[in-house]
């Protein structure tokens, strides 16, 4: 059943007192409340840890063992392939461990009537690949937005064209990471041609969407210090193996935010993942898992999106008429194999403190009275 979104709606501002300004009845135009700006939407900064305070019931359930469907999960509408070869991909392994692989439209469509009816909140379109390489792309967003479902859509941008359902989503997230043709070449491994095309993209959309909130996204990368495309998810088998170049994007990242500025869209500058990263992690155990998940093109439902190909909770989650993998969520067969998750081996943990929160604030630690809980 289609689901109607909630809006925003702009009501005029015109009082109807004797006092407000007559509105002359022709030729004159009426000022809007809001016209197209160039200057991105103001998004207060809190830390995406501070969300868990507001799904109180998950966290609950989480510390209960009685998992609530998760709350947001990545959609990949394509397995095993990419148009590029950013450096620091932690995706980079699992993608090449896997043959390429495309959603189908009908699996599309029945994955928004399936997540909205088991109470997703949220997809991040997004893979260990260019999500964008499926052309039925506009297929997926529909599915979800006529569910009731918030959509990110995260893509390198080189094939923007390619949709037209922007006015479905909640976020568009292009992944720059330079703002030179020529820097952009080198950490994608590419030619320079498609960086041109990606930013008359970016200005056109703007134009037509300036309420969508743009973001273009920047990773600070190191070839010296940062960990690259070939350390992550160590034991895969790989398929291929390409040179990781010797160049860094630091002068550029402290251009970014005007260069965003200057696009009408919002900045999102983070680091690559340090040398040792897992080695700094102060959680023994995975608890975060059971907020997410993720959907690949060939059917597998993954506990992880940092960890794609290794903790799979089904490989069809279309078995039985859809109805296996509800059945198994939360399941013993679930419990264990998060429990047989080593973080240590986890070399990019994104949701690190997550984790670290939900083990020594919500559930209790051997280090939790090291953290003055009740002293807020
Ligand atoms: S420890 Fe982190 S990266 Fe590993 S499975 Fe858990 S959330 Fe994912």
């Amino acid at each position: 059943m289609s689901v109607p979104k909630k809006k925003n709606v702009v009501e005029p501002m015109i009082q109807s007192t004797s006092n407000a300004p007559q509105i002359p009845s022709t030729n004159t135009t009426i000022p809007r409340i809001y016209e197209p700006s160039p200057a991105p939407p103001h998004v207060p900064r809190i830390s995406s840890e501070a969300k868990l305070l507001h799904h109180t019931a998950h966290v609950h359930a989480i510390s209960t063992g009685s998992f609530l469907p998760p709350i947001m999960v990545d959609i990949d509408p394509v397995d095993g392939v990419c148009n590029l070869d950013c450096n620091w991909c932690c995706q980079a392994k699992s993608r090449s461990a896997r043959p390429a692989k495309f959603m189908t439209p009908n699996t599309m469509k029945q994955l928004g009537v399936f997540c909205g009816d088991w109470g997703v909140k949220s997809w991040r379109i997004s893979g260990d690949s260019e999500p964008l390489l499926n052309q039925n792309i506009d297929t997926l967003i529909h599915s979800g937005y006529d569910s009731g479902i918030d959509i990110g859509l995260i893509t390198n941008g080189v094939f923007l064209e390619r949709v037209s359902a922007f006015s479905k989503l909640t976020y568009l997230g292009v992944s720059l990471d330079a703002t030179t043709a020529s820097t952009w070449s080198q950490v994608k491994n590419t030619s320079p041609r498609g960086f041109d095309t990606i930013i008359s993209n970016i200005k056109r959309i703007r134009n037509d969407h300036p309420s969508l909130d743009l973001c273009i996204k920047f990773v600070r990368f190191d070839a010296k210090k940062s960990l690259n495309k070939h350390q992550f998810s160590e034991h895969l088998s790989i398929i291929s193996e390409t040179d990781v170049a010797e160049v860094d994007n630091y002068v550029e990242a402290e251009e970014m935010e005007d260069f965003a500025k200057n696009l009408g869209c919002r900045a999102i500058i983070r680091d690559a993942y340090p040398e040792n990263f897992a080695e700094t992690y102060k959680f023994s155990q995975c608890h975060v898992t059971p907020m997410g998940g993720v959907f690949d093109a060939s059917h597998n439902f993954h506990l992880c999106c940092d960890a794609r190909s290794v903790h799979v909770l089904t490989d069809d989650y279309t078995r039985d008429n859809w109805r296996e993998l509800p059945r198994l969520w939360g399941s013993d067969l679930h419990k264990k194999l998060i429990e047989n998750i080593q973080p240590k081996q986890c070399a990019g943990c994104a949701k690190s403190k997550m984790n670290e929160i939900l083990e020594h604030i919500v559930l209790p630690s051997n280090h939790s009275k090291d953290y003055q809980l009740n002293f807020i």
